[in-house]
């Protein structure tokens, strides 16, 4: 049974006291932070990490984020030199992730092995509070493998009802895709995953960040450099069709061949929408916040595939279009290929 925990005012403080005795006990608990959901086990208990991998259906060979609350518990979990030091203190709390050399006594099960952890400093008071409260925390997202992230804790409760102890319900979350994660073991670092701190920021505070191309989104399982890369992601059960040209996205969307599809678009371009869309947002903040709640909606929807179109990759956009990308079935960058659509409905 999967104890569902009331995040209002008067019973928040009662939740977090008892979702921190469920982790301190071994148990798995799922929680808001500022970015998506997390699914969360004491670091430093090999077994609660366990249950984690089982309860996502996650292979054990993608490691989980460690969670802190303090510049203390960092000093527990992994090794940071003095410059870097400062510069998070100015950055932390915030949904920047650094990839550090970890400490002995982080489990290999958080890390698959590896000799690095994740370590995450989250901006959200729920998180934090349980954190103080519990100690570190290893979590990933809380979606089960393959799945969209979790922003919302109505989704939450329906997807892992007695698969974990407890689920805080507290709405929908802040930002609506994952932390940015920078491997910080080597010169210049390097942007692992984009997410919701933007690479702009990251760079003007930490100086220079490498990104590589795969950061786009496509193809990542050739050049898989995160172990977790190397797995499909994102991705909502019907096919979502991604047509990166807009002029061509519109093109579709105001044609008969959008029939069958959903189309998720910006404020925008919904008036070409000829048959159901959703509106994305007006803005990319709000595409961010909305991007995996409407992905469920689209396997919600009685249409039976999605159309999607692309975004600036400036601040949060690179991470909106990365995860378009990959979620997508297939991404169409022009005209030419427009007809490979219709070719793909039938693979
Ligand atoms: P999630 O919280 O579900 O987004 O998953 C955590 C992400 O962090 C995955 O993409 C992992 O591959 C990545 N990650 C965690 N630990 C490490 C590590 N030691 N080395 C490289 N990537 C990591
Ligand atoms: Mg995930």
């Amino acid at each position: 049974m999967t104890c569902i925990l009331n995040a209002d005012d008067a019973h928040l403080n009662g939740s977090i006291h008892k979702a921190a005795l469920m982790i301190k006990n071994g148990g798995t608990v799922v929680f808001p932070t500022e970015t998506v959901y997390g699914l969360g086990a004491d670091a430093f208990n090999p077994d609660a990490c366990k249950k984690i991998y089982m309860a996502k259906d996650r292979p054990v060979d993608n490691p989980l984020i460690v969670h802190i609350s303090s510049f203390d518990m960092l000093n527990d979990v992994a090794y940071i030199d003095d410059d870097l030091l400062n510069k998070m203190k100015s950055i932390w709390p915030s949904p920047l992730t650094l990839l550090l050399k970890k400490k002995n006594n982080v489990p290999d099960i958080v890390t698959s092995g590896l000799d690095t952890v994740c370590i995450r400093f989250p901006d959200n008071k729920i998180a934090l509070k349980l954190i103080d409260e519990a100690g570190p925390i290893a979590a990933p997202s809380a979606n089960l493998a393959t799945k969209p992230s979790i922003v919302d804790s109505e989704t939450a409760i329906k997807e892992l009802n007695n698969r974990v102890d407890a689920i805080i319900d507290a709405g929908r979350v802040k930002y609506g895709v994952e932390s940015t994660i920078i491997d910080c073991t080597k010169k210049p670092y390097e942007l692992l995953r984009p997410g919701a701190f933007s690479l702009e920021d990251a760079i003007s505070i930490l100086g220079n960040v490498h990104a590589s191309e795969y950061v786009e989104g496509y193809n990542e399982s050739k050049i898989a450099l995160t172990p977790g890369l190397k797995y499909r992601h994102y991705a909502p059960s019907k096919k979502l069709f991604l047509i990166e040209n807009e002029n061509e996205f519109i093109k579709f969307i105001s044609s008969d061949k959008s029939k069958d599809f959903l189309a998720l678009c910006s404020y925008d371009n919904a008036k070409y929408a000829r048959y159901d869309k959703i509106i994305l947002g007006k803005d990319i903040y709000e595409t961010a916040h909305n991007l995996f709640y409407d992905f469920r909606l689209l396997d919600n929807s009685d249409k039976k595939y999605g159309v999607i179109q692309s975004f600036d990759e400036k601040g949060i956009g690179l991470a909106v279009m990365n995860r378009i990308r990959k979620a997508s079935f297939m991404a169409v960058k022009d005209k030419e290929n427009i007809g490979k659509i219709n070719m793909a409905l039938y693979e």
